[in-house]
């Protein structure tokens, strides 16, 4: 049998209500992330990247449809068991870090991993591996404050991948950095879902890093399209 998708949404609705104005951002939306699949979502400003996002990775619940991650409909799951998948199958990136400025880099990213229960020991000696592996290892002890902009979305990166999750979904990860500093960045997290075959949906507009994934889709009234 054909593995199932990690992330599948189905006629997925959400609307936003603005004074008399009822705001229709999905509308019957239905998309797949399959296993190891690295999908790019391009599309203009305001069109609704985030909220499907969001509501992929349950952040936000659909006002209809359904969401399913690995197979398992999460509709009908109460907030606690939306919160242990959300912890365990999930990882995101936003566009802005959103690390705990009042801890280390390294911290940022054992603090997730204890969460889950994990020793310290445990979670330090990972979140220095994962790093290494962004190469920032070196700045393991700095607040993010007193990282650079890609340096705190690596961070941002590493901490989204701390509990092995089986889907990355990035909202527009490098859209605050220059050109050239959104490339390594970039470069470092493809080598990274790549190599943990990982599934990623990437909200960017970007269409140069777009084009490196291994497919696009767009929003098209409320519905996503390829592109
Ligand atoms: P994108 O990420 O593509 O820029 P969003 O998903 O953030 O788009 O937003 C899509 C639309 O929904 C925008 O017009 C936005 O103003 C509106 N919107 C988003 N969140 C809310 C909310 N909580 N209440 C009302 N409108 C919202
Ligand atoms: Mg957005």
């Amino acid at each position: 049998m054909a593995q199932p998708a990690i992330i599948e949404l189905k006629g997925v609705e959400r609307h936003y209500q603005q004074g008399e104005r009822k705001l229709i951002i999905l509308s019957g939306a239905d998309f797949s992330l399959k296993r190891g699949e690295m999908v790019a979502l391009v599309a203009p400003s305001g069109t609704g990247k985030s909220t499907l996002l969001h509501t992929a990775g349950l952040l936000e619940r659909p006002d209809g449809g359904e969401v399913f991650v690995a197979g398992r409909a999460c509709g009908k799951l109460g907030d606690d068991a939306r919160t242990a998948i959300r912890r365990n199958e999930i990882g995101f990136v936003y566009q802005f870090h959103h690390l705990l400025p009042e801890f280390s880099a390294l911290e940022n990213i054992v603090v997730p991993q204890m969460v889950k229960g994990l020793s310290r020991a445990e979670a330090a000696s990972r979140g220095a591996q994962l790093l290494d592996y962004m190469q920032i290892g070196h700045r393991g002890n700095h607040r993010p404050a007193e990282l650079s902009g890609g340096e705190q979305q690596r961070v941002a990166i590493a901490r989204a991948v701390a509990n092995a999750p089986q889907v990355l979904l990035a909202d527009e990860p490098t859209g605050n950095l220059d050109p050239k500093t959104a490339h390594y960045v970039f470069d470092a997290l493809e080598a990274l879902v790549r190599q943990s075959g990982l599934s990623a949906l990437i909200a960017t507009h970007n269409f140069e890093l777009a084009a490196r994934m291994d497919r696009r889709v767009t929003l098209a009234d409320g519905k996503v399209v390829p592109l």
